[in-house]
């Protein structure tokens, strides 16, 4: 029985549950297929580097699979509503008896995923579907009350005591799926002609080997100390395989597993940096339950009901200056700029400008989420949806509305010499560190002859309006 492996954001051989059980149980071969979906993608505020680097991936894949004797066919589907009739076009042309594919959480995939699991069971093809993009998957464990998880703190609780004891054993590399060493892989030309955009090298190496050596540099060199360093934007304190993990060119389960593996089999009680490290693998998984349980989230509404109501402002003036990085608040000017120039954003500058936006500004966070997805080359609903809402205090374990970051003494704390701020923001490179933080000492000592613009709000009187305009929502929707 012939079976075909549909590709989807499992972009790699090891670990690959889908593909290792269709290899193990298909006796007369294995094709794999990958659906172009550039329309879809639009819809999904996918940029253009999201889409090279899928591109750059899914060419080093295309070779790794021919190694083993396996055809990767890219075909298009522009929408996923064109996705059933495109599988069941290969499925009959190849005499593939079973589909095989790995669950993606989000709304309208997790639709498009039932449309096609029914279409093709009329037509007498099995179907197996797996979990594959977190560690434990979703509904593995539950509250006390039998529910999921709407705060962190006890999901890692539970989580950790989980892995800890069942720690989930990474997949191998499937066998070679046939003899033949003669295939080729060529992306078609559709899907060449679409320009690849430079993405920077450090956080975007390309295929599953390079991912693994640069997960394998950073446990080895930098983890130990990640506890230190990871809220340092101008440290290189992180993994930087945050588009990797997106992509699935590396699984989640493989990240811990060699974490583990570095920390004498310890999760909980081993070294402080590589337990922080794994928390934060565990604030995937959790995001992936929330889209799982609370469907909302994946429809453009708030966790917290209530939140809906807050009347932000409309202002596409501010929106702009806060996308292009004028402002006139370094630490948000600089974020902004790294993020358009690279596609790339260090976490903890992600909730600074997220939340200047949503609080500073009160603008709609959902134009803020779009915005980082269309830039971001690691976009990923679940992270980038749970990120927003929980800077804009909408989401699952949110910052009270109440308590909102003021970017200027975030910057006096995470980057008090200024370097970031100095990369990304070169008029401010001759300002001394001593002003650098404080809006009216900046402004007396910005160079003459250099352009920096006045910030766009006062940060006290812009915390007010947001907290007013928080608790107006409350009431109105208080019976
Ligand atoms: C507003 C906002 C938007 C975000 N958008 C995205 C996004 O689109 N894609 C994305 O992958 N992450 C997103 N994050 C989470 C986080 O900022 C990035 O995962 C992290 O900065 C990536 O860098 P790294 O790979 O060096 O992470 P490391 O610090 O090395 O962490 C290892 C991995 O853990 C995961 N991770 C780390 N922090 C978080 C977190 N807070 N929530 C969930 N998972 C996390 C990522 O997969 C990351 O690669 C967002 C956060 C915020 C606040």
């Amino acid at each position: 029985m012939k079976s075909l492996v549909w590709l989807r954001s499992d972009l790699r051989l090891e670990d690959n549950p889908a593909l290792f059980h269709a290899c193990r149980d298909s006796a007369s071969g294995v094709i794999a297929v990958f659906l172009f979906s550039p329309d879809q993608w639009g819809r999904h505020d996918w940029g253009p580097r999201k889409t090279a680097y899928v591109l750059r991936n899914l060419d080093s894949l295309g070779r790794d699979l021919a190694a083993i004797g396996i055809p990767l066919l890219v075909e298009e589907a522009p929408l996923f509503s064109d996705s059933p009739k495109a599988l069941q076009k290969i499925l009959e042309l190849h005499c593939c008896k079973a589909l095989y594919f790995n669950r993606e959480y989000e709304f309208n995939e997790a639709a498009r995923d039932e449309q096609v699991t029914n279409r093709v069971l009329d037509r007498g093809i099995a179907v197996r579907a797996f979990d594959d993009q977190v560690i434990l998957a979703p509904g593995t464990i539950r509250t006390q009350k039998g529910g999921a998880y709407s705060v962190f703190t006890p999901f890692w609780r539970n989580w950790s005591q989980h892995v800890d004891e069942q720690l989930p054993a990474p997949l191998p590399k499937p066998l070679a799926a046939s003899t033949d060493t003669s295939l080729e892989f060529r992306l078609p030309e559709f899907a060449r002609s679409r320009r690849p955009v430079e993405c920077s090298k450090v956080h975007f190496t390309v295929g599953e080997r390079a991912a693994k050596e640069q997960l394998n540099s950073f446990l080895t060199q930098s983890a130990s100390d990640y506890h230190r360093l990871r809220d340092d934007p101008a440290a290189n304190g992180t993994s930087g395989l945050s588009a990797a993990l997106a992509l699935g060119v590396l699984s989640p389960r493989t990240c811990l597993d060699r974490a583990i593996e570095l920390d004498d089999g310890l999760i909980l009680g081993g070294q402080e940096g590589i337990q922080a490290w794994i928390r934060q693998l565990a604030w995937r998984d959790f995001y992936r339950q929330v889209l799982v349980s609370f469907s909302r989230v994946s429809r453009g509404r708030s966790f917290i009901e209530w939140t809906d109501q807050v009347e932000w402002r409309d202002n596409e003036e501010d929106l702009d200056a806060w996308r292009n990085g004028q402002t006139g608040v370094p630490l948000v000017d600089a974020g902004m700029r790294q993020l358009r120039q690279t596609g790339w954003l260090h976490n903890r500058v992600r909730m600074v400008t997220a939340m200047y936006l949503s609080k500073d500004l009160l603008l709609d966070w959902r134009q803020g989420e779009a915005h980082f997805m269309r830039q971001l080359v690691d976009g990923d609903f679940a992270n980038n949806n749970g990120g927003w809402q929980w800077s804009a205090s909408t989401g699952v374990d949110a910052a009270p509305y109440f308590r909102i970051m003021n970017p200027w003494t975030q910057a006096s704390r995470f980057d008090p010499k200024g370097e970031y701020i100095r990369t990304w923001v070169p008029e401010l490179r001759e300002v001394d560190s001593s002003n650098l933080h404080d809006p009216r000492k900046l402004r007396e000592s910005i160079p003459a002859g250099l352009e920096y613009p006045e910030p766009l709000v006062d940060h006290r009187s812009a915390r007010i309006r947001a907290v007013a305009a928080f608790e107006k929502a409350k009431q109105l929707s208080t019976p």
